[in-house]
């Protein structure tokens, strides 16, 4: 006869990146008896995904970059971890998730499976040479890829590409950016803040084809070219690309919960099912997907509260990204553009100041380059919190 309780089901993670981690790490440390399991498409090491654009920057290739492997993790968090195994199907009705044909009993199911990069036509994306890094495996596959090849070709412009492009220059590689964009980050860094980037990273040596798109890839590994849609066609040793990422949102919606760009949540992290909750990049709590680490933990440290009986709706704070381009270094808080905000921008080479205020003065957003970046901290205390109408009421 087992005490009551005691023959529940586990609560089910699915997902072994920051998210599914930083959560089972913040569940034992208020319940170390809280049975858990997590379930994870790949080998279950923990990792930060964040340094996978700084291995050449820091000298180390991508199994140095591994923290442990699932083993002493399952054993830290006193926990079975199933790896290498693909969850298919969601069945919240029935408190079950499918693996293929196997059934699994959870009492709570988060999920915390992330995001997909976004492919490009099969022109593009199709060729074998072009690879997309978005996690430790792919990362691996990829310097193995690259071996001795010189030449990469970075698709994309955003804060991925241009740390790949940073990071790769750092290791000594050719690196041409081509992006449709006429500025890097676009959406993320006012233009003053892009060309001070840009500049830098033009100043080590990138090449930039921005405005244009790559239309095809040709040719393979030690021998590519990229053809663009202005004609021109360049040639390379490996592509990669970084066009993007887009939360992982397909089981879900076969599951009938609700879904918009990503998961949809309310701040407690719970989705439209009953004991299903959402976090990290595949979320979207009430309307922000915020594909960060900071974010994450925060919804982590609710989340363990919520699910250990003390529901906690998460907290934002100004949360400042940092890009991790070290020829230009930057912080931003992109603001919720408003009709009558303006940018009030103060440049000194590529140290740059960007405030944008509204009408009546406050800040509501900021972008610092170079030296500026120091005033991170007292410009984040100012913006506004991105959750900001649950600290009014
Ligand atoms: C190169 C790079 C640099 C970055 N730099 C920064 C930075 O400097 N600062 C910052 O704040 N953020 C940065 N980010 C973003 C940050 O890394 C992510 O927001 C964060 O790692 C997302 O964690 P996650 O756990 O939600 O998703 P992931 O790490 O993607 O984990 C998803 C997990 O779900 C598993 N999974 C998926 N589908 C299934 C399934 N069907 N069944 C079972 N398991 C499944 C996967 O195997 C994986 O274990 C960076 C991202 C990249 C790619």
């Amino acid at each position: 006869m087992t005490e009551m309780g005691t023959d529940q089901p586990p609560v089910v993670i699915i997902g072994s990146g920051l998210a599914g981690y930083s959560l089972a790490r913040e569940l034992r440390k208020r319940d170390a008896s809280l049975p858990l399991m997590m379930i994870t498409a790949d080998d279950g090491a923990s990792y930060s995904k964040p340094l996978l654009s700084t291995g050449f920057t820091k000298g180390k290739a991508a199994d140095e970059l591994a923290q442990a492997d699932c083993g002493a993790m399952a054993e830290q968090l006193t926990m079975e971890i199933r790896t290498h195994t693909r969850v298919t199907g969601i069945d919240p009705d029935a408190h079950e998730i499918r693996i293929g044909g196997e059934r699994l009993r959870y009492r709570q199911l988060v999920l915390a499976w992330g995001a997909d990069v976004i492919r490009l036509p099969d022109p593009v994306s199709g060729n074998p040479a072009v690879c997309s890094i978005n996690d430790l495996e792919d990362y691996r596959q990829f310097r193995r890829h690259l071996g001795g090849h010189r030449r990469v070709i970075v698709l994309g412009a955003g804060l991925i590409g241009c740390e790949y492009a940073n990071d790769l220059r750092n290791g000594g590689y050719d690196v041409t950016v081509v992006a449709p964009s006429g500025q890097v980050m676009p959406g993320l860094l006012p233009e003053a803040a892009a060309s001070a980037v840009q500049a830098a990273l033009e100043a080590e040596g990138v090449t930039f084809h921005l405005g244009v798109a790559a239309d095809e890839v040709v040719g393979e590994t030690g021998s590519v070219q990229v053809r663009l849609n202005d004609g021109a066609m360049l040639q390379g040793d490996i592509v990669v690309s970084a066009v993007g990422l887009r939360p992982r949102t397909r089981l879900a919606l076969d599951a009938g919960l609700k879904v918009n760009q990503g998961i949809v949540t309310d701040r407690l992290m719970a989705t439209s099912a009953p004991d299903v909750y959402a976090l990290g990049d595949c979320a979207e709590v009430e309307g922000h997907v915020l594909m960060y680490v900071m974010p994450l933990m925060a919804s982590a440290r609710a989340l363990a509260a919520t699910l250990t009986g003390a529901p906690a709706p998460v907290q934002w704070g100004g949360m400042p990204v940092m890009v991790k381009t070290p020829c230009c270094p930057v912080a931003v808080v992109p603001p919720e553009v408003t009709e009558d905000g303006t940018w009030e921008v103060e440049r000194e080479g590529n140290n740059v100041r960007a405030l944008y205020r509204d009408s009546s003065g406050a800040l509501l957003g900021f972008a610092l380059t170079g030296d500026r970046v120091i005033e991170k901290q007292t410009l984040s205390r100012e913006v506004p919190p991105v959750l900001a109408t649950l600290d009014a009421r």
